[in-house]
């Protein structure tokens, strides 16, 4: 559904702040494709845009992209943004520039929600989901749209079932762009992990949309240009189990009506290796790799974090078990918990050679606003604000041997040879258990054997060429070419490039220690 017509007509421009580089974007891939830019479509700011009454005009910017020009500004009527906290300082830029046009800005999403206080010069902040908040914004602005005397916070209090979302207005966005499609099926978790703000900020009991919500969704995602993969960025894609065994008949019939075009990822705990019924529909729905928060092979550290349920499977277990249906599991790390010692960093890098894991986005602990970390650090007064530093988190080790620890682990897993070794492993023994797609012509259309195409160029040319771990490079590539298996060996590379090349600078001190970090480097993703 869309907010309720009102007469007067307001130019809204949506404006996407850029990220600030971080392993979990993927820059270093995008030159490897056709003309990616951005690494996701902001749901958030999308729904928000399709939500406005319909008789409101609205232009989207991602900065990711391009930056939002004098003439977007002067075009407008009002700003909205919206973002994360990693995106606090060009959050605030987009606002100074808008008020250099004496437009009033609005902020809502996950920061602002969590952290009010970070955003003193916008003129509204929308605090929470979408609902009566957004109402609220849409009527005042319909009423004025010069900007307030002083800032007025919204809060929602009444939230829109998410049944009633409307689809994202992903025609706005150029979604050939980005490197991933981004899709959400629910909001919330029934955990409660200690570091973790989604259960204060989304709620414990997981609110839905309709499979066939998903299913329409999807099919403006494919109309408006997207390809490759879609990501469902649900917190916990099994945190109601029942919702999701629901949906996946309708995401497997969808897959066989389009002709398998994309593949699916998600993020759930890891638990999910108890729930075979789950899994065997996935693989059917061609979903290819689960995002586990496994954070610490240490039992000690899980119970302490409250992180109990990665434990109902042995972990590695659980990984093969999820691997046995063909999907790859991307794994998080937490280094700089209280459990630490210093010999954590040598037993993560034997789990993770164990484990075969490639991807594993390795973080230093943060404490997040909202968490029960928060407020235990509070009382002990561990808290350190300190913009030059790595963490938040006054570590119970020294600060610089935690620093040191996460740069060794870094350089050490993501050495080409074993990080290609690792993805060798994964095509042997994952994706060989996927499901044999049918042939289809969306498949084998001329504008996806272009696209594969111009990445084996570019591939060949930028890192067997001019790359500097070129044998490496060429014994993985050659056994991928004599073996057919170009699929593999494209989205491997894509993946291991952006690892390699962002892992050096990591453990060369260039690249922030935790995705959460609000030390900002230079090195942002441009908007050119
Ligand atoms: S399981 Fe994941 S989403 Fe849920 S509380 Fe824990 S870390 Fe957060």
């Amino acid at each position: 559904m869309r907010a309720e017509s009102v007469e007067t007509v307001r130019r809204i421009l949506c404006v996407f702040p850029r990220y600030t580089s971080a392993f979990g974007t993927f820059e270093y891939a995008y030159p490897l494709t056709d003309g990616v830019q951005a690494f996701m479509p902001p749901q958030g700011l999308l729904l928000i845009a399709a939500y406005l009454p319909e008789n409101w005009p609205v232009r989207f910017i991602d900065e990711n992209i391009h930056p939002a020009t004098d003439e977007d500004f002067e075009w407008a009527e009002a700003v909205f943004v919206s973002g994360m906290h990693i995106q606090r300082r060009h959050m605030n830029d987009i606002c100074r520039r808008a008020h250099a046009f004496d437009r009033p800005v609005a902020i809502g999403g996950p920061s602002v929600s969590a952290c009010p206080d970070y955003y003193p010069s916008f003129d509204y902040l929308h605090v929470g989901e979408l609902g009566d908040a957004t109402d609220e914004l849409i009527a005042r602005l319909a009423r004025d749209s010069s900007r307030p005397a002083r800032q007025i916070v919204l809060k929602t209090a009444d939230r829109l079932e998410m049944a009633r979302f409307p689809i994202p207005a992903y025609e706005l966005a150029d979604l050939k762009r980005y490197f991933l499609g981004s899709i959400q099926y629910s909001s919330g978790c029934p955990y409660q992990c200690e570091f973790c703000d989604i259960p204060g900020l989304y709620g414990r009991n997981p609110r839905l949309k309709s499979p066939q919500q998903i299913t329409a969704e999807l099919d403006k995602m494919l109309e408006c240009g997207i390809r490759g993969s879609v990501y469902f960025v649900d917190d916990n894609f099994i945190g109601n189990r029942k919702a999701a065994l629901d949906l996946l008949p309708h995401l497997i019939e969808w897959q066989k009506k389009t002709g398998y075009v994309v593949r699916f990822s998600c993020e759930a705990t890891l638990n999910i290796a108890k729930r075979p019924e789950i899994l065997a529909g996935m693989r059917e729905a061609f979903f290819s790799t689960i995002f586990c928060g496994i954070e610490t092979p240490d039992p000690i550290a899980l119970k302490a974090m409250h992180k109990d349920h990665n434990m109902m499977v042995p972990i590695m277990e659980a990984i093969r078990t999820i691997n046995n249906y063909g999907m790859e599991v991307v794994s998080g790390i937490i280094l700089g918990l209280d459990t630490d010692k210093p010999e954590t960093g040598q037993h993560l890098l034997e789990f993770i050679e164990a484990s075969q894991i490639p991807l594993l986005t390795i973080n230093l602990l943060q404490a997040l606003p909202k968490t029960p970390l928060w407020d235990r650090l509070a009382r002990e007064n561990r808290l350190i604000e300190d913009e030059s530093r790595e963490s938040n988190v006054d570590f119970r080790l020294p600060y610089e041997d935690v620093v040191r620890t996460w740069r060794d682990c870094m350089r050490s897993a993501f050495e080409p040879a074993k990080l290609l070794a690792r993805y060798e492993h994964q095509i042997r023994h994952t994706y060989s258990n996927q499901i044999e797609r049918p042939p289809s012509r969306q498949r084998a259309s001329w504008q996806n054997v272009k696209l594969g195409l111009t990445m084996l160029r570019n591939i060949f040319w930028k890192v067997g060429v001019l790359g500097d771990y070129k044998i490496q490079f060429w014994k993985f590539a050659l056994r991928r070419l004599g073996r057919g298996e170009i699929e593999y060996f494209i989205s491997s590379m894509l993946v291991a490039h952006h690892l390699i090349v962002f892992a050096r600078a990591a453990s060369g001190g260039q690249q922030n220690a935790s995705n959460y970090s609000i030390r900002l480097r230079e090195a942002s993703v441009p908007a050119e």
